[in-house]
């Protein structure tokens, strides 16, 4: 995880990220980056495989879910290792989003297509 990665994700958690709203590069309706907005537009409950009838937010409930202590199993590690990069995609996405004055590529879409 990179400092940035951390940065986002201390971000996220106390509220710093998505931060005020701006226009949404998806230029739906006048869509604003609110959270709810977000989750929509990115598809992250489908992706991170989180229930839509969650009244927290599917980023913030799955980093809530992580054990405190490392996995031991090979098949938790796989799925930290998933879970995590994309956590970190969509964190990316959203920051960048919510930034527009340094556009990037947006990642997640990139990594679905491969
Ligand atoms: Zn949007």
């Amino acid at each position: 995880m990179s400092p940035k990665d951390r940065s986002r994700v201390v971000r996220w958690r106390i509220g710093f990220l998505p931060g005020k709203p701006v226009q949404c590069w998806c230029q739906r309706d006048g869509a604003l980056t609110t959270i709810s907005h977000l989750m929509e537009c990115f598809c992250v409950h489908p992706l991170l495989d989180v229930p839509i009838t969650m009244t927290i937010d599917p980023i913030s409930y799955i980093l809530n879910k992580f054990p405190k202590n490392p996995p031991q199993q090979q098949n938790q590690k796989e799925y930290r290792s998933r879970i995590w990069s994309l956590i970190c995609s969509l964190l990316f996405d959203i920051d960048n989003c919510c930034h527009p004055q340094v556009f990037l590529p947006p990642r997640i879409r990139t990594q679905i297509a491969s």
